[in-house]
């Protein structure tokens, strides 16, 4: 290996929305080029003009802005380059590395038959005649070692042995003259300077291809890192039943980025035991050679405990705008004005929630308009006796001067001793009255949550005759 400054990339296929797994591989190629100082490029391939579509690009584009995985450079994008691969396979003609194969569709077919009978790959009969008949369709194929062994020096799995004579003349030219993929890749990698290839090991096949190629070329051969898949819960290939597959299933369902970011790399890759690490811890210690070569699983128990980690740690102007989001897509109202009781409540309420949509929820209670609709679960609590106690709790907090969480907790202690019964007594109607029915924190942080004017008029709704 060369000590060229390394550059990693993500090659993503813009032909649907953008998996998981390709997060994963993105995120793997950003942890290292971050680790050594390098950069990491994306590239749009999108040379399957029929696959590739428009929205799944910019689905890309958002995933990677989602996940704050920025590449150093703007996106190549591969199906604009087609003359630079055209150029590359007129150099592998004119060394004789490649060779231009007028079989037509049914000598191909027939020809299949007899290699698969014979355990052997395709073979052209054009590969050593160095025909070049202008006006005849054809093919322009590879001419690949047929002695031999090509050796992958995988940084995952290991030392990954090839037999020469099993892999085929692989086309570069289609008979439109457009590249294929192999011949592509390989091409745009080059001239990107990649120095290392991180990618699924359902690319690993095309490696031993690719090196080939490489090598005919007379160019460095990238380090090759095959990652495994992400598997179900269950072992099995990842899949809608799973729950998600989707980068932006994971924001819709409530993930902070930096939390998918933290769990994603532990997805085939550790640090000792860390659970929960930061993206300098990430960057300082991740190496591509300590990712495991077995699948890995997607745990949604990890994911969730990482992610209420985070909405621990979020800031809070950050939360309240997200909260808002996630009320706003379910045609819940959301105004400005709310902005105020959502600073006050969330603090009191993202520890018990595992994603945005469960904060959601959990201010709820908060933003109801008044007068609340009380269930007749609270009610039935308002007997004369509980309605002349929280009448009296209402003049009691009306006095109260300090709207903090440990003053009314003792303004609350106080006043149940004052009436000379337990707390018990007083605060399920009164949280019933606060909330109506829907989950809020404790008592005081109730309070907190709703402020001063709201509790009071909360209770007052609940208190006054018509209730
Ligand atoms: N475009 C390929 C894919 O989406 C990736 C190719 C590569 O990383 O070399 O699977």
């Amino acid at each position: 290996m060369s000590d060229r400054p390394v550059v990693t990339r993500i090659a993503p296929s813009p032909t649907g929305y953008m998996h998981i797994g390709t997060a994963r591989t993105a995120l793997f190629n950003w942890l290292y080029a971050k680790r050594t100082g390098g950069k990491f490029l994306l590239r749009i391939e999108d040379t399957d003009r029929e696959r590739s579509t428009l929205p799944a690009v910019q689905a890309i584009f958002d995933g990677m802005d989602w996940l704050g995985l920025i590449p150093d450079e703007e996106p190549v994008f591969q199906a604009a380059r087609a003359d630079r691969h055209v150029i590359a396979a007129q150099e592998l003609l004119a060394k004789g590395r490649a060779y231009r194969c007028y079989m037509t569709a049914d000598e191909l077919t027939a020809e299949r038959e007899i290699a698969r009978a014979e355990g052997r790959a395709v073979q052209s009969p054009w590969r050593d005649q160095d025909a070049n008949f202008n006006d005849r369709p054809h093919v322009v194929r590879f001419k690949s070692p047929r002695e031999g062994e090509t050796v992958i020096h995988d940084r995952v799995k290991g030392d990954v042995t090839f037999k020469n004579k099993d892999l085929d003349d692989l086309i570069i030219l289609r008979t439109d003259g457009t590249p294929t993929y192999n011949l592509a890749v390989i091409v745009d990698d080059h001239e990107m300077g990649v120095t290392h290839v991180i990618r699924g090991d359902d690319h690993l096949n095309n490696a031993a291809r690719q090196t080939l190629i490489y090598e005919a070329l007379g160019w460095e051969v990238p380090v090759w890192a095959h990652l495994p898949m992400i598997h179900g819960p269950d072992g099995a290939k990842l899949s809608k039943r799973h729950g998600a597959q989707a980068v932006s299933e994971f924001d819709d369902m409530g993930y902070l980025p930096e939390a998918m970011r933290n769990y994603l790399a532990r997805l085939g890759w550790g640090h000792g035991d860390d659970e929960i690490f930061s993206d300098e811890q990430a960057q300082s210690w991740f190496d591509v050679t300590d990712v495991v070569s077995a699948p890995a699983r997607l745990d949604w128990a990890k994911l969730n405990h990482i992610n209420n980690h985070y909405l621990r740690l979020a800031d809070i102007d950050r939360l309240v705008a997200l909260t808002q989001r996630v009320r706003a897509s379910r045609g819940e109202p959301v105004h400005d004005a709310d902005s105020a009781i959502l600073h006050r409540t969330i603090p009191l309420v993202r520890d018990g929630a595992k994603t945005l949509l469960e904060l959601a929820d959990a201010v709820i209670f908060a933003l109801k308009p008044r007068p609340l609709e009380l269930p007749e679960k609270v009610t039935g609590m308002l007997n004369e006796e509980t309605r002349a106690r929280l009448t009296r709790l209402r003049e009691n907090l009306a006095g109260q001067a300090d709207w903090e969480v440990p003053a009314l907790e003792a303004a609350l202690r106080g006043f149940a001793e004052s009436e000379g019964v337990g707390l018990g007594k007083i605060g399920p109607a009164l949280r019933g009255v606060l909330s109506g029915g829907a989950s809020a924190p404790d008592l005081a942080g109730a309070l907190v949550s709703l402020g001063k004017a709201e509790s009071l008029g909360r209770l007052d709704d609940a208190l006054s005759p018509a209730a």
